[in-house]
């Protein structure tokens, strides 16, 4: 583990994770670059898909992904996305669409550098509404500007009360047009499906999540080997390499660390320091990871998000095409992020108890309606029904203008001493 103390209490710095966590910051750039490289190699296909579809899909076709909304979750984080959001709004982007998109848009025609979060140009687009419906116009947009092929999968949503005849109505419609993708892959890139290579790529991606499986169960663990500062930066591989060896074996090295720290008792915060468990729901504020870490310093550390928890969930081994169609139409209907909101209290009620949480962060995004619906509701439900304190914040995933720094210490620090008294209570009770 890497400590590093820069100053005093409540402002100092201190940078606590696992070192296998740091080899992202070698993989994302290596990854980048050969997309870059892949762009003057004629034979050599990439897209840009986004996060609610199967990116074993491409893999499957030797289609090497790009995910904007990871490239942009680097720009944030290097301090650049202001300037491109910036920039995109003087196009005519206005304030409250989806910072990505308008980081994308702003990285791809200023071409910055990939260390910055640059993005190479794909010989076509994939994309669904399942998340969200930015996503179909977001590359709808794209592609038109860069003159690229699209496909958009129309993926129904699961309610209350959707009968089960009408799921698997829905599920066979998926897996028609995954079929029907088959075909707008051989028209538009010339490349045809091969069984045994898909086969391949699924077995691959179940490695991977199995690995990542393994690792959630070890944040159940006190003093918990896994911070979300260490989880932040697994989105990248979560998201772009199920079905390729080199997640996997990012993933071993990250779970061979974990295991060694729980072998010895330790944790990310040494166990008489690990105060507050917490669960963080949205997407994190990537110009401002330094949260995560200050959090650290008064003993609260988050041990759960839904966020990257969804990006490897568990899944079967399949033999053959037509069942792996259905695991894939699976993952496309359900995804935590459109649960209905009885579903989503009843998930946070199972994380609560099984990771001992101690006190719920809700990021109510601001230029992201997925991220904020419901938000409200839950809070009210968590705090009634389990006592434990929720902060419900607003800001934005990658527009620092939506950051107040002092509002944010201050209501931190109020935060700390809610979840004291909450905890000495239920210890006392
Ligand atoms: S609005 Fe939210 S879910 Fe939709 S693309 Fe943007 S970040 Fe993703």
């Amino acid at each position: 583990m890497n400590t590093t103390n820069t100053s005093t209490p409540s402002t100092r710095k201190i940078v606590r994770m696992l070192k296998s966590s740091k080899k992202i910051s070698k993989l994302i750039p290596w990854y980048m670059l050969k997309a870059k490289i892949n762009e003057y190699i004629p034979w050599k296909k990439s897209a840009w898909i986004t996060s609610s579809l199967p990116v074993e899909l491409l893999w499957g076709f030797d289609i090497f992904p790009l995910h904007p909304e990871n490239n942009a979750c680097v720009s944030g984080a290097r301090k650049v996305s202001l300037d491109l959001i910036e920039y995109a709004e003087s196009l005519g982007f206005c304030r409250d669409v989806c910072s990505y998109m308008k980081t994308n848009v702003g990285a791809y025609d200023k071409k910055i550098s990939i260390k910055m979060g640059g993005i190479a140009k794909p010989d076509f687009v994939v994309t669904a509404g399942t998340i969200c419906d930015t996503h179909v116009k977001w590359f709808q947009t794209q592609a038109r500007r860069m003159n690229v092929p699209i496909y958009v999968f129309d993926v129904p949503h699961i309610v209350n009360h959707t009968s089960e005849s009408t799921k698997k109505r829905y599920k066979d419609y998926v897996i028609s047009q995954i079929y029907d993708f088959f075909d707008f892959m051989e028209d538009t890139i010339g490349k045809k499906m091969n069984e045994k290579k898909m086969l391949k790529t699924w077995e691959n991606s179940r490695s991977l999540s199995d690995l990542w499986q393994k690792i959630y169960e070890y944040r159940k663990k006190i003093p918990t080997p896994v911070g979300y500062a260490d989880t932040l930066g697994d989105i990248f591989p979560l998201v772009l390499l199920p079905g390729i060896k080199k997640g996997i074996k990012y993933f071993e090295d990250l779970l061979k660390e974990v295991e060694d720290y729980v072998a010895l008792g330790k944790g990310i915060l040494p166990k008489e320091e690990e105060k507050y468990r917490l669960m963080f729901e949205g997407i994190p504020m990537w110009y401002r990871i330094k949260f995560f870490h200050q959090l650290m310093n008064y003993g609260a550390i988050v041990t759960y998000e839904p966020y990257t928890f969804s990006f490897g969930p568990s899944r079967p081994y399949v033999d053959n095409l037509e069942d792996g169609l259905k695991v894939m139409a699976d993952r496309m209907m359900y995804q935590p992020y459109i649960y209905n909101l009885s579903d989503r209290i009843a998930y946070f009620k199972d994380i609560i108890e099984n990771y001992q949480i101690d006190g719920v962060l809700l990021h109510e995004n601001m230029s992201c309606r997925p991220s904020c619906t419901g938000m409200y509701d839950l809070k009210q439900k968590i705090q009634q029904d389990l006592g434990i304190p929720v902060l419900l914040f607003t800001c934005d995933m990658n527009d620092p203008r939506a950051y107040a720094e002092e509002q944010m210490q201050t209501r931190i620090e109020s935060f700390i001493e809610v979840l004291e008294q909450s905890k000495s209570k239920r210890l006392n009770s």
